[in-house]
């Protein structure tokens, strides 16, 4: 393999992510406190919540590191050598970081896109109790963790995206480089079923963060239908639209990637 091999073909994974516990992904602090809450979420320009595809791609890599069992140098995992990169599912899907592996080509193969709030998720019976337009305020307290009692002047008010909200359309693109690519395919709806008994964001101890990904669609787009602007045609897993079930059929799914 070298640096002019060609695409094989790229899968468009779509669907939605339903957040299941209260959802916390912080946003930059400004200093400046809005409707009272000193710890906000991160949202787009329109205040709308979303989840960064750093943060989702970020976390799927690390669980699949502990899966996979890869070495760690200074709390990373990066392949150095070409031999330990070749059978590295982690680094091929998910990169490298710097420019470790000499004299080997190091392509990225996963894109995990932002993935914004679907406004019609939230209810008006949910909008009636929150208490921002989009989301609501956790009061927590600050625990010493050594006598495991509340810390005094330890009450902080956190944002949360509520239960019951959805993110959607989530997107992935993977682009397969080479024949092998396709069986590591797998690795990501590993990561994804492993994140649904994780959680995302921050205060997982405390519950938060549980997420499930919902309507997932493959569609598998080769050279040829980007030359005919045929693309995301051509759905490839069926009626198996949860980590779970492409994962439970993922030989079947396999067959369909010409
Ligand atoms: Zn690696």
């Amino acid at each position: 393999m070298n640096h002019q091999t060609p695409i094989i073909s790229k899968a468009v994974i779509k669907g939605c992510i339903r957040v299941v516990t209260g959802l916390r992904i912080g946003g930059p602090g400004t200093g400046v406190k809005i409707g009272g809450v000193d710890q906000p979420v991160i949202a787009d320009p329109y205040g709308k919540p979303y989840i960064p595809g750093s943060s989702l791609k970020g976390k799927m890599r690390s669980l699949i590191e502990k899966k996979e069992r890869v070495k760690f140098e200074n709390g990373k995992h990066t392949c150095q050598s070409p031999e330990s990169y070749k059978n590295c599912p982690v680094c091929k899907i998910w990169g490298i970081m710097g420019d470790k592996v000499k004299d080997a080509p190091t392509l990225t193969r996963i894109i995990v896109r932002d993935t914004f709030l679907d406004e019609n998720s939230i209810t008006e019976e949910m909008h009636r109790n929150l208490e921002l337009r989009w989301t609501e305020i956790k009061v927590e307290n600050a625990i010493d963790r050594i006598t495991g009692t509340a810390l005094s002047r330890s009450l902080r008010q956190l944002e949360r995206v509520p239960a019951g909200a959805r993110f959607s359309p989530l997107e992935i693109i993977y682009t397969c480089y080479e024949q092998d690519d396709k069986e590591i395919f797998k690795k990501i709806f590993e990561a994804m079923e492993l994140l649904e008994h994780d959680y995302l964001g921050g205060m997982g101890s405390r519950g938060y963060g549980k997420v499930k990904f919902e309507n997932l669609v493959i569609y598998w787009n080769r050279p040829e239908d980007y030359e005919n602007g045929n693309t995301n045609q051509n759905k490839v897993n069926g009626g198996f639209n949860t980590p779970a079930m492409i994962l439970q059929h993922y030989e079947e799914i396999l067959n369909k990637l010409s």
